[in-house]
C-alpha cells in the first residue's frame, strides 16, 4: 500500500513515512492510494475476533509488512492493556433500534484514547527502530490533548507540546492535561479559541523548514493512522450485533467536530462494511450540517456549547472527504482548498451535492435538546450520556428510522462534562481516576494568541 496526498504533490511513500508525515508536505492530507475491499467471507471470519485481533487484521492491509507481524501484535496488545474494559469498546443495547458503543474506557475517558494510546506506542517504536528524534505538536479542544499526553508521557525518545484554548476546555480536561509532571510534556494555554490553536499548528506544519528543524510530528486527527485506528471499532460494533442476530445494514450516529471519527466510518463503508446511514451529529457549530444540507462549507459564528469538543468551525479532515467526492481529483481538491482560503467558503451543487447527501445525514443539535436527551434517557433507561453523546442520540432520533438499527458512539464519559450534567440536576459519582485529579498540582504556560510568543516557547522546549 502506498500513501499519497489529497493535493497530489507529494511522492508516494510507505506506512511509517505516512505516519511520520502527518500533514502532507504539500499542505494536503495523507491518504492510502487505494482502499482495500474486504470480502463478505472475510467479514464473516472476523466476526468472532477480539478487538485487538480485529485491529491486527485491519492494519495488516495498510502496514505493508513495514512492521513485522509480531511487533504489530505487541504494539496493539500493549496499547489496549491500559483500558478498563476487556472488550476495549463494549457495545450496550438501549432498545431495539439503538445501541451505544462506549468508546471511553481508556485512560482519559474519551474516544481519543483508542487511537492515541496506539500512536504513542507507535511513535516510541519508530523512534527506537529508526533512531529518530520525535517531537509531537498538537492542538486540542480538550480531549485530544489529554489522550495524546497520556499516550506519550514518560516514554523515551519522544516529547510532546499541546496547545489548548485558555479556559475554554472543561475542568476535567484541563486537569487531565496539566497535572502531568513528566519532563517530556509541555502544555501551552493559548488566549484564543480552538480554531486559533489549530491555525497555529497548520501554519507551523506548513513551514517545512521549521517542521524539519524541530522534528515536528502531528498527533491530531490529520494523521492517517489515527483515522485508521478508529475504523476498527466500526467493524467491531457491527460484528457484536451481526453475530447475535441477522442484521442488514447498521447506521452509525457520530458526534463530529473535525470530521475525523466520521471519516473513519466513511472509510469502513468503502472497505465493504455494511454501513447504512452515516449520521453526522454536531452542535450549534454546524458548518458540517450546513454543508450536508445546502452544499455550502463556510465557517459561521463561534458558539460555546455543552459539547466543547465539537466547538469547531473548520473541520480539519474535511479535505479527505473532498478528495473522494471529486472522484479523486487532486487538482480540484487543491483549487477548492485555495478557494476556501481566499474566499472563506466552498460550494457544492447538483450531482455532487446529491452524492454528499447519499453519503451522510446530519443534525446540528441545539443546547436545550442536548440537555433534554440526557434527562430523558436517564429517566427512561437509567443510562447517563455525556453531552457529546447526547448530540449523537438526538441526531439518531432525527435521522434513523424505527425499523433500522443504529449505533451511537459514546465519545466521552459523563464525568468529563459534569458542568452540563449538573444543569439537568443529575448527580453522578465520579470514577476514582477523575476524582483524584482535583488534588493535583497543575503545570502549564499561558501565552497570548500571538504566533511569535508561541514559537519562542516551542524553540525552547524542542531545542
Ligand atoms: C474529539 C471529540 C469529538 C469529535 O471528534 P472528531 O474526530 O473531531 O470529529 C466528539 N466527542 C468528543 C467527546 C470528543 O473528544
Amino acid at each position: 500500500m502506498d500513501y499519497i496526498s489529497t493535493r497530489g504533490k507529494v511522492e508516494k511513500c510507505g506506512f511509517i513515512d505516512a505516519f511520520l508525515m502527518g500533514l502532507a508536505n504539500d499542505g494536503g492530507l495523507v491518504i492510502p492510494s487505494e482502499i482495500p475491499v474486504i470480502s463478505e467471507q472475510k467479514l464473516k471470519e472476523w466476526e468472532s475476533l477480539s478487538y485487538q485481533d480485529l485491529m491486527l487484521e485491519i492494519f495488516s492491509y495498510f502496514t505493508n509488512d513495514e512492521i513485522p507481524y509480531e511487533d504489530l501484535r505487541k504494539l496493539i496488545y500493549d496499547s489496549y492493556s491500559t483500558f478498563r474494559d476487556e472488550n476495549v469498546t463494549p457495545l450496550k443495547p438501549i432498545n431495539d433500534s439503538l445501541y451505544v458503543l462506549e468508546l471511553f474506557h481508556g485512560p482519559t475517558f474519551a474516544f481519543k484514547d483508542v487511537a492515541l494510546q496506539f500512536m504513542g506506542n507507535l511513535y516510541s517504536y519508530v523512534a527506537t527502530k529508526r533512531n529518530e528524534i520525535i517531537n509531537i505538536l498538537g492542538a486540542t479542544s480538550g480531549d485530544t490533548g489529554a489522550a495524546a499526553i497520556q499516550g506519550v508521557r514518560g516514554k523515551e525518545g519522544i516529547r510532546i507540546c499541546i496547545l489548548h484554548p485558555h479556559q475554554k476546555v472543561s475542568k476535567v480536561q484541563e486537569l487531565q492535561m496539566t497535572t502531568v509532571q513528566d519532563e517530556n510534556v509541555l502544555n501551552l494555554s493559548v488566549k484564543g479559541n480552538f480554531d486559533d490553536c489549530q491555525q497555529f499548528i497548520k501554519e507551523l506544519f506548513a513551514d517545512v523548514d521549521f517542521k524539519h528543524k524541530y522534528h515536528l510530528r502531528a498527533i491530531n486527527s490529520i494523521n492517517f493512522v489515527r483515522i485508521l485506528a478508529q475504523t476498527v471499532y466500526y467493524f467491531y460494533a457491527y460484528f457484536q450485533i451481526s453475530k447475535t442476530k441477522p442484521v442488514g445494514k447498521v447506521n452509525f450516529s457520530v458526534p463530529t467536530g473535525n470530521f475525523g471519527n466520521i471519516f473513519s466510518g466513511y472509510l469502513a463503508k468503502q472497505m465493504g462494511l455494511p454501513v447504512g446511514k452515516l449520521i453526522l451529529a454536531t452542535n450549534e457549530n454546524n458548518i458540517l450540517e450546513r454543508f450536508v444540507k445546502e452544499g455550502v462549507y463556510m465557517p459561521g459564528e463561534f458558539h460555546s456549547t455543552y459539547s466543547p469538543s465539537m466547538d469547531i468551525q473548520i473541520a480539519s479532515n474535511f479535505e479527505r472527504y473532498l478528495y473522494y467526492l471529486t472522484g479523486k481529483n487532486s487538482e480540484k481538491v487543491a483549487s477548492l482548498m485555495n478557494q476556501f482560503r481566499s474566499e472563506g467558503k466552498i460550494e457544492i451543487a447538483g450531482e455532487e451535492l446529491l452524492k454528499v447527501q447519499a453519503d451522510f445525514e446530519s443534525k446540528g443539535v441545539q443546547g436545550k435538546d442536548c440537555l433534554q436527551v440526557i434527562e430523558k434517557y436517564y429517566k427512561q433507561y437509567s443510562y447517563l450520556f455525556d453531552p457529546h453523546t447526547a448530540c449523537g442520540v438526538s441526531a439518531y432520533e432525527a435521522c434513523s428510522g424505527d425499523d433500522e438499527v443504529c449505533v451511537v458512539f459514546a465519545t466521552a464519559h459523563p464525568a468529563k462534562f459534569n458542568e452540563s450534567i449538573e444543569l439537568v440536576h443529575i448527580e453522578q459519582t465520579f470514577p476514582l481516576e477523575i476524582q483524584g485529579l482535583f488534588d493535583k498540582t497543575q503545570y502549564q504556560t499561558v501565552v497570548d494568541n500571538e504566533k511569535q510568543q508561541l514559537v519562542k516557547q516551542l524553540e525552547t522546549f524542542f531545542a
